[in-house]
């Protein structure tokens, strides 16, 4: 599949939010450089004005948006690093970020927030994306393949095994910024702990996704396990539909 992240010549959050052409490529991104205007580490094909001046770009302090939320993390992380050497432990973690990075930039998300060996990602904002939900379950199933070819540790302790457990929901969020001491965006709200819980109950190589996602992208879902789930604080029990690396 061709990648699209490495080709906006403008920032396409500053285009997309306000229809301001920010260069951040070729040479008229040299003095927007000079500036301190540079690409996002959230994202190559936005800029950091989108990433650290939410107030600038949407005059308001957060905003209620529809989007689609990716929680993914290492399952058994804790128990392997009592047991692998820490520069191991470090590469496999990078690795890990590097792979869910790319998979999510070539379907257009952001890589918010990495958290130890977790991450979230956000879909449709602040690059729009009619389909956000169909692109996060397209990157799941990315980061899946990608961990899937990349994680051949052979030298991995007998018995140890290694794999990625990742949700998806969408739905309502508040994006904005929420803390004084830090200036970038991310998004809170009931769709995003739901996301979080999500992940926390997928298994080494499963993708859970919410009945909302799985009727966005129904050719991939049908078919798929769906399992109910109680979860942390949240009343009812939730359907979940389970992707597999055979789906
Ligand atoms: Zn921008």
């Amino acid at each position: 599949m061709a990648t699209t992240h490495d080709h906006a010549r403008i920032c396409r959050g500053c285009w997309d939010q306000m229809r301001m052409p920010i260069p951040i490529r070729g040479p008229l991104a040299i003095p927007f450089r000079v500036l301190g205007i540079t690409r996002s580490k959230m994202n190559p094909n936005i800029c950091t004005i989108c990433e650290r001046s939410f107030r600038y770009v949407k005059k308001q302090r957060h905003i209620s948006a529809t989007a689609t939320i990716l929680f993914a993390d290492i399952r058994g992380y804790t128990h392997m690093s009592e047991r692998l050497d820490p520069v191991m432990l470090s590469d496999l973690v990078s690795v890990f970020h590097d792979q869910c990075a790319q998979a999510i930039w070539d379907h257009d998300g952001i890589v918010n927030k990495q958290m130890g060996d977790g991450l979230m990602a956000i879909f449709n904002f602040p690059i729009k994306s009619e389909r956000h939900a169909a692109a996060a379950v397209a990157a799941a199933r990315d980061i899946q393949h990608r961990c899937a070819e990349r994680f051949t540790f052979a030298d991995l302790p007998a018995g140890m095994a290694l794999g990625i457990g990742i949700g998806v929901h969408t739905g309502q969020v508040e994006i904005g910024e929420f803390s004084t001491f830090r200036s970038d965006f991310t998004a809170i709200g009931g769709t995003v702990n739901v996301t979080a819980r999500l992940q926390a109950a997928a298994a080494a190589g499963e993708i859970l996704l919410t009945d909302e996602v799985a009727a966005q992208v129904a050719d991939i879902a049908a078919g798929a396990a769906t399992r109910r789930l109680d979860l942390k604080g949240i009343e009812q029990p939730v359907l979940v539909h389970v992707l597999t690396n055979s789906f």
